[in-house]
């Protein structure tokens, strides 16, 4: 279930019944600060709520400190092999480090604990199905789910051991049966947040997909706190699927939701092509409504009675207005976009 125990990262509060936020990472050279703002920018107007950058070298945490001055939103530090980069990049001020157990050894992880306490900086167990410690891998032959969770779970006791609660948890997998096995498993064992992914899930569609299915799974039974969609394509694409998971869901507010039919040979209206042009001009506007676009009259008035605004083929390129479930017009196929856009840029 949705952790209880609750987080905050630079601000961004995590689990505990938090809105579910929605992260992604930068793919330039963090040296080069221009760039990696310049994506940060980009992504946080889409709607992304916590950005991830690369710390592979001490150039790369130098140019922490600028980026996290200047970044819109709470920046992570995501460090690997050498925990030197996870004390500079706390140093930096980052608002969170993402360490991976599978490859930092202990004194690493005890010296960024001790670290991020003295600077308030969380820390997110980046558990990879590839990179499990060998002494569990040894015990279970395979990065089975149930070596994944004794992972997650050894690392959460050795925090709490150092004193250390300021957590969330990720257990990804490319196998997406594989990850929602493991993040159920571990939501029933643990109470921090867990930060949901399907890692290396692939290009655009198939990365969508899988994404949706696992992510989605999870959070319609309750489980996970923070997402990342990781998609082979350009970062933006990220925020938009994940934005999609969350509205299929009903759990990103102030969001529009398109309902349009499939159309067949009933259909009157453009439903397609008025379709997609709505929901483009939809996706990132900020307010609750839901909207209805079918092409006749079989499902057009219910699905129509119960959207705020409604619209459904009447007769050959006419249609059916509805404004909060009452007729309000019959207007021609053609003026249908420009007069929904209007109604959506006046709803209160
Ligand atoms: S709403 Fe009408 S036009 Fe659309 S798929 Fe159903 S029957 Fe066909």
């Amino acid at each position: 279930m949705a952790s209880k125990k609750q987080i905050s990262v630079g601000g961004v509060k995590i689990g505990g019944g938090a809105p579910i936020s929605i992260q992604t990472m930068t793919n330039c050279n963090t040296e080069d600060v221009t760039a990696t703002l310049s994506q940060i920018e980009k992504v946080a107007d889409l709607g992304c709520d916590l950005i991830r950058v690369s710390c592979p070298t001490p150039g790369s945490t130098a140019a922490l400190k600028k980026i996290v001055k200047h970044s819109p939103i709470p920046v992570i530090a995501d460090i690997h092999f050498n925990y030197k980069r996870a004390i500079e990049a706390i140093e930096a001020g980052t608002a969170c480090i993402r360490i991976n157990p599978g490859n930092t050894p202990d004194e690493g992880i005890r010296e960024s604990v001790n670290a991020s306490k003295d600077n308030g900086t969380a820390i997110r167990i980046g558990i990879n199905s590839g990179s499990i410690e060998k002494n569990i891998l040894d015990k279970y032959g395979e990065p089975s789910v149930d070596a994944i969770v004794e992972s997650a779970v050894t690392n959460c006791h050795k925090l709490e051991d150092l004193g250390f609660y300021n957590f969330k948890v990720s257990v990804k997998s490319s196998d997406v049966k594989t990850a929602i096995e493991a993040y159920r498993k571990l939501s029933r064992l643990i109470d921090y947040p867990l930060h949901l992914g399907i890692t290396e899930a692939g290009t655009f569609l198939p990365g969508a997909i899988k994404s949706a299915i696992g992510i989605g799974s999870l959070l319609a039974d309750g489980i996970g706190d923070t997402i990342r969609v990781s998609l082979s394509s350009d970062i933006s694409d990220e925020i938009l699927v994940a934005r999609q998971i969350l509205k299929s869901l009903g759990l990103l507010k102030n969001s529009v939701n398109i309902v349009s039919c499939p159309t067949c040979a009933r259909t009157l209206i453009d439903v397609i092509g008025i379709s997609k042009a709505l929901n483009e001009y939809c996706e990132y506007i900020k307010k609750d409504l839901k909207i209805s676009i079918l092409g006749c009259v079989v499902n057009g008035i219910g699905e129509a009675k119960h959207a705020d605004i409604g619209i459904f083929g009447f007769q050959k390129g006419i249609a059916k207005l509805y404004i909060n479930g009452t007729e309000v017009a019959t207007i021609k196929e053609s003026e249908v976009l420009a007069k929904v856009k209007k109604i959506i840029d006046s709803w209160n």
